[in-house]
Order: structure tokens, then sequence, then C-alpha cells
């Protein structure tokens, strides 16, 4: 899958890169996340977990997502 590779801490985890960019400011970054399957006992949802590079867990990338440049909280990923 694109953007998805192994963890190059060797645990077997993926890691994804998204590409986040300031709704105010234009500031745009990189961040990667690792993406960890969470137990489903519904079945369905296929839920997932990323973790950021400071050990942070959320449910999506932009749970805590914040313009380093002007500190907006609007911004958006992809
Ligand atoms: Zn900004």
């Amino acid at each position: 899958m694109p953007g998805k590779n192994e963890s190059p801490h060797g645990t077997g985890n993926l890691t994804e890169t998204f590409a986040f960019r300031c709704l105010d400011c234009a500031t745009t970054w990189n961040r990667t996340f690792e993406v960890i399957p969470l137990p489903d006992p519904a079945g369905c949802l296929n839920p997932l977990e990323y973790v950021d590079e400071d050990g942070r867990a959320m449910r999506t990338p932009l749970t805590d997502a914040v313009c380093a440049a002007c500190g907006s909280r609007k911004v958006r990923v992809g």
C-alpha cells in the first residue's frame, strides 16, 4: 500500500506518513504515525489507533494537529 512501510524499529508495526496543511497560514508539514489495529468486537469497523512520534496515541492523525508556525488548529490532512 502506498505510504506504508516497515517500522525502522523492527517491531513489525506499520507506519504511515501524513501531509498536513494549515488553513490559516498555508504551512505544510509531514508527520509519521505508527498505525495500530485495535481489537474490534463488532467486527465491522476495523478501528485503528495512531501513535505519533512522541508516543501519544490518538484515533485520527488530526486529533492533536496544531500548526507549528501559527498555532492554528484549523489543519487539514491529505
Ligand atoms: Zn498556520
